[in-house]
């Protein structure tokens, strides 16, 4: 096959050379107003184009790649058990990119509670000012398991304002939330 980034052929779909380049994670926390820590990988610029994939059935391979590279830079649980809660994990074309990111979380101890976050308000933000985003809220629904401990996972942190309602829905649900766990920051 062709690299996606520089059309080389390639085993992978973005080949050594462009990981190398491009995918240089550098593990970054930004902590929201409600006190909930971040922790993100890239900056949204640097990676746009592989983030944007995620409309194409090519997606799944690139999230995969994401995912890797940006986990194998962080840590393992010592045997705790913390669960990971991906945000509006309903596939979209196939897959669902935040589950793909759980996935790869399981290797190093987070254990995955799939479909438990469900956004009732499916409108896009992508692009949406501040006040558009206030005025119209997700709606999640969690149907998940109550007194636990987890982490949120979501690909990308703009306003922090999903995360903050993801994270209010856990806590009526007695879900103490460690983190959330993104790959991308837009720190614009
Ligand atoms: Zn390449």
């Amino acid at each position: 096959m062709r690299c996606r980034s520089c059309r080389r052929l390639t085993l992978s779909t973005i080949c050594m050379e462009c990981r190398n380049i491009y995918l240089r994670p550098k593990p970054k926390i930004r902590v929201l107003s409600s006190g909930l820590e971040v922790l993100s990988f890239f900056s949204y610029d640097e990676i746009e184009p592989f983030l944007l994939t995620k409309h194409y059935p090519s997606g799944w391979f690139i999230y995969r790649i994401l995912a890797q590279e940006s986990f194998r830079a962080v840590y393992s649980l010592n045997g705790e058990t913390v669960a990971s809660i991906p945000i509006d994990d309903t596939s979209h074309g196939g897959y669902s990119h935040t589950a793909i990111l759980a996935k790869e979380l399981k290797k190093y101890g987070f254990k995955p509670i799939f479909n438990v976050m469900i956004a009732r308000n499916k409108i896009s933000y992508s692009g949406r000012s501040l006040s558009y985003r206030l005025e119209n809220p997700r709606g999640f629904v969690y149907n998940g398991p109550v007194g636990i401990e987890a982490v949120l996972v979501d690909d990308i942190v703009t306003t922090g304002l999903t995360l903050m309602e993801a994270q209010q829905v856990l806590e009526k649900n007695r879900v103490k939330v460690g983190q959330a766990i993104v790959i991308a920051d837009v720190d614009r």
